[in-house]
């Protein structure tokens, strides 16, 4: 394990799992440089927080991955980062998002949840700008989704 300021960087597997607090201090650009056999794997389950200075450099790490012909991989993208990536287009690069976390809500018992969403298996869906369907994991009822689609799922449109 490895820290870097609020970051913390481990290896498992083919993956860079990516925990806590993105900032000046992430350095991530240099990441560009362990990746293997030409692919950075990134799981971003682990995030909490990027800063201004932060998505400076995710911006600079996804502009020497294209620079370097790295195929960039996002795992698990926690909400935080989808919402840089619904903000600002440069943070998308050429990266390809595998799965990341959507913002569901139980009307039946009041339970808020931040799930996973699988972007490979439901791209029709999402394409389509549709939350996939969701139970609870309290009470097992249908979830709705706590955003507005247009909006959190804007990142998936070409
Ligand atoms: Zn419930």
């Amino acid at each position: 394990m490895e820290t870097r300021g609020r970051m913390t960087i481990d290896a498992q597997g083919d993956a860079l799992m990516i925990a806590g607090a993105i900032d000046e201090a992430a350095a991530l650009h240099e990441l560009v440089n362990r990746a293997l056999a030409g692919r950075l794997v990134l799981d971003l389950a682990g995030v909490t927080f990027i800063n201004s200075l932060g998505v400076r450099d995710w911006i600079r790490m996804q502009a020497a991955a294209q620079k370097a012909g790295i195929a960039v991989e996002l795992r698990r993208v926690a909400e935080p980062l989808v919402h840089q990536l619904n903000m600002i287009i440069a943070t998308r690069g050429n990266a390809t998002v595998a799965s990341f976390s959507a913002p569901y809500a139980c009307d039946a018992c009041g339970r808020e949840e931040s799930l996973l969403i699988d972007a490979f298996a439901h791209a029709g869906g999402l394409a389509r700008m549709e939350p996939p369907p969701m139970a609870c994991p309290e009470c097992g009822a249908p979830m709705a989704f706590n955003d507005f689609p247009e909006r959190y799922f804007s990142f998936l449109q070409p």
